[in-house]
C-alpha cells in the first residue's frame, strides 16, 4: 500500500531513501519539486529513473478534497475537507494586508470540550495524520492558484481550527518541520503559531522537541472556577501549572507567547477578571489577544458590547500588559475561532 509524500520530514525520506539504496539527493530534489515549486506533477527533471520508479511505487499525492466551502462577505473562506476515510475537518483562509493566514485543524473533533466551542461538542473522533494536516494547506494553496492567481500567498499558519493541536504532537511537529524546511515551504519559525488549551503532556514535550515557533496559550480566565467551566481540562491541567511551564521554555524555543482571553458577557469580562488577568501578567512581556466570543447555534454565551469590551480593555492597560481586541474574520459563515464543526 502506498504512503502520503505528505507524512514525511525531508530526515525522514533521506532515512528511507538511504535504506534503499537510492540516490542521496533525491529527497531534497523532491521536496524542492513538489512543495518549493509547488509541481502537482511527477517529478522526472534530473531525478534517477531508479528514484523516479520508487517513488511511483510506494508514495501516493493524494490531497484532502474539498467538500464544499464558503465565503464570507471579508474574502475569508471556510473550506470542508473530506479525507481518506471519508472524516471531515475545517480549514479556514483568512485574508490579511493582501496575503492570506491559513487556520489548521490537527484532529477530527476534540477531547477538550471547552464549553465555549463548537468543535468541543462535537468530542474527538481521531487524530489527524502529518499528511492530513500538510494536505490542507496544500490543498487551499491549490485552490488559491486557481481561483485567486493573483492573490494566492499564504504567508502565516496558526493551528486554532479544530482539535488541541499539543495532543497530537507528532503529527503537529512534523508538519511544522515540512512547514519550515528549507528545501520545502521555508516558512520562518515565526510565521507559525501553536494555539494550546493549556495541554501539560504537550506543553512538557514543547521545551525538548517542538522547533522554535509561536504559542498563542488560551488562558480566558484566570478564576479556577470560571476557567474550570470554559475549558474543563483545566481542572487536571491547572492554570498556574501551564504558565510555569510556559514561562519555563526557554526564549529561543517560543519566539513568543500570546494570550488567548475570550470575553464572554457576564461571565469572565468584569473589571474584577480584567485586574486578576493583569495581575498573573504583569512583568511577563505578555500579549493578550482579547476575542469578543462568537456566537454559534446552541451556545451558552453571548459576546459583550462594544462598551463592556472597552471597558475591560481599559482595565487590563492600567496594569501594563498589552493587548488588542481581536474581532475575529468570517463570523458571518461561522468559520471565525471557536464556531468550527465538522459536521455542521
Ligand atoms: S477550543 Fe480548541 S481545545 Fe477547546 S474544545 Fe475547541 S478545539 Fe478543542
Amino acid at each position: 500500500m502506498k504512503t502520503s509524500f505528505y507524512q514525511f520530514t525531508l530526515p525522514m525520506l533521506q532515512e528511507i531513501f538511504l535504506a534503499n539504496d537510492l540516490p542521496a539527493t533525491g529527497p531534497a530534489k523532491l521536496y524542492n519539486w513538489h512543495y518549493k515549486k509547488r509541481r502537482t506533477e511527477k517529478c522526472e527533471k534530473d531525478f534517477a529513473k531508479v528514484s523516479q520508479d520508487f517513488v511511483a511505487e510506494n508514495f501516493s499525492f493524494e490531497l484532502p478534497e474539498i467538500d464544499s466551502l464558503q465565503k464570507s462577505t471579508d474574502r475569508t473562506v471556510k473550506f470542508l475537507l473530506k479525507l481518506s476515510d471519508g472524516k471531515k475537518v475545517e480549514t479556514v483562509l483568512i485574508p490579511s494586508n493582501k496575503r492570506y493566514g491559513i487556520c489548521l485543524s490537527s484532529q477530527v473533533g476534540c477531547a477538550m470540550k471547552c464549553s465555549f466551542c463548537h468543535t468541543g461538542l462535537q468530542g474527538l473522533e481521531r487524530h489527524l495524520e502529518t499528511h492530513e494536516i500538510v494536505g490542507q494547506l496544500l490543498a487551499v494553496q491549490r485552490w488559491l492558484n486557481a481561483e485567486r492567481p493573483d492573490d494566492n500567498d499564504i504567508a502565516t499558519i496558526v493551528f486554532m481550527g479544530q482539535g488541541e493541536p499539543l495532543h497530537n504532537f507528532d503529527s503537529v511537529k512534523n508538519a511544522c518541520e515540512i512547514f519550515l524546511s528549507q528545501n520545502g515551504l521555508s516558512l520562518a519559525a515565526d510565521k507559525i503559531t501553536i494555539s494550546t488549551a493549556g495541554y501539560l503532556p504537550g506543553l512538557k514535550r514543547w521545551k525538548a522537541e517542538m522547533p522554535d515557533v509561536n504559542i498563542a496559550l488560551s488562558l480566558h480566565a484566570i478564576d479556577k472556577l470560571k476557567r474550570d467551566k470554559l475549558i474543563p481540562i483545566n481542572q487536571k491541567f491547572p492554570v498556574e501549572e501551564v504558565l510555569e511551564i510556559v514561562n519555563s521554555i526557554p526564549k529561543q524555543k517560543k519566539r513568543f507567547v500570546v494570550y488567548e482571553y475570550l470575553l464572554a458577557r457576564g461571565f469572565n469580562d468584569s473589571k474584577e477578571d480584567a485586574e486578576k488577568l493583569g495581575k498573573a501578567l504583569q512583568g511577563k512581556r505578555a500579549f493578550v489577544n482579547i476575542i469578543p466570543f462568537n456566537p454559534f447555534p446552541g451556545a451558552e454565551y453571548e459576546r459583550p458590547s462594544k462598551e463592556e469590551i472597552d471597558a475591560f480593555k481599559e482595565q487590563l492597560d492600567q496594569s501594563g500588559v498589552t493587548s488588542l481586541v481581536r474581532f475575529t474574520k468570517g463570523d458571518d459563515i461561522l468559520a471565525a475561532c471557536g464556531q468550527l464543526n465538522s459536521r455542521s
